[in-house]
């Protein structure tokens, strides 16, 4: 059964809608590139997904478990999927290990040593180590992408969603983070990615979803929509 399963999914704020009947199915292994005008509601959809946003009609379902009203669902899914912001979104007033051991230790109850064991794991794998005891404030823009995306893999999470995470970035730190998602991608990571970056697309992508006015109007196979450099 696919990971995710959006089925007729509506959203609205106050009386806009943002999200018009979305049926949205990501595979298991599946990298899914979302793009799409601004205000086209990427962003939105993809918060329903882990219910930082709660639709108004539809169905989701996440791993098995369908998103309805009741907390202990959320709380599952949210295990399940590892969530990368534009804006980094790391506490700055703990250092970058302190930012990696917390969800592992509030919400999966792992034992400190195995936290702290799991936190470095994934500093190396993102090649942040040396700045395990530095504050959020002391990196670079591309090094605090990267330190957001090791938090979330410290969840060991089915599915990854990304939601613009070089947009924020000076143009030289683009890169070094584009090359964390790529090597992740090659290991079978499960993706989702709302994101401009074509050259991402066209060499990770399995396919590309594109969304406007509230509605996804195009899917297709990466070159059909991003022609070669
Ligand atoms: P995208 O990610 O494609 O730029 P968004 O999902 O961020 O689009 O936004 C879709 C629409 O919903 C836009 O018109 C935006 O202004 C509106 N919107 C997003 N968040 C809110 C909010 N919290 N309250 C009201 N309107 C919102
Ligand atoms: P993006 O397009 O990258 O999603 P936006 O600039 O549209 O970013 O939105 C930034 C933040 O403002 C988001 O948290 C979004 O939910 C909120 N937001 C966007 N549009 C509105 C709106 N019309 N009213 C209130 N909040 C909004």
């Amino acid at each position: 059964s696919p990971i995710i399963e959006m089925t007729g999914v509506s959203k609205w704020y106050e009386s806009t809608q943002v999200l018009k009947g979305i049926n949205f199915r990501v595979a298991r292994g599946e990298r899914v590139v979302v793009c799409g005008p601004s205000g086209s509601g990427k962003s939105t959809m993809i918060r329903c997904i882990n219910r930082l946003e709660e639709q108004r009609d539809g169905k989701i379902i996440v791993n098995g478990v369908e998103l309805d009203h009741t907390t202990k669902n959320v709380d599952v899914v949210r295990r399940d999927v590892g969530m990368v912001f534009q804006q980094f979104n790391l506490f700055p007033h703990l250092t970058v290990l302190q930012n990696l051991m917390i969800a592992p230790l509030k919400i999966r109850k792992m034992p400190k040593p195995e936290a702290e064991a799991t936190a470095r794991q994934y500093l190396e794998r993102v090649r942040i180590a040396e700045h395990a005891d530095k504050y959020p404030s002391q990196l670079s823009g591309g090094q605090q992408q990267r330190v957001a995306i090791a938090r979330a893999l410290c969840m060991k999470p089915k599915v990854m969603l990304f939601d613009e995470p070089t947009s924020a970035l000076d143009p030289e730190m683009v890169q070094e983070v584009l090359d964390v998602m790529v090597s992740l991608a090659r290991e079978g990571m499960t993706m989702v990615c709302v994101t401009h970056e074509m050259g991402f697309a066209r060499s990770v992508a399995d396919r590309v979803v594109f969304m406007d006015a509230g509605m996804i109007v195009e899917e297709g196979l990466p070159h059909q929509f991003f022609s070669d450099p």
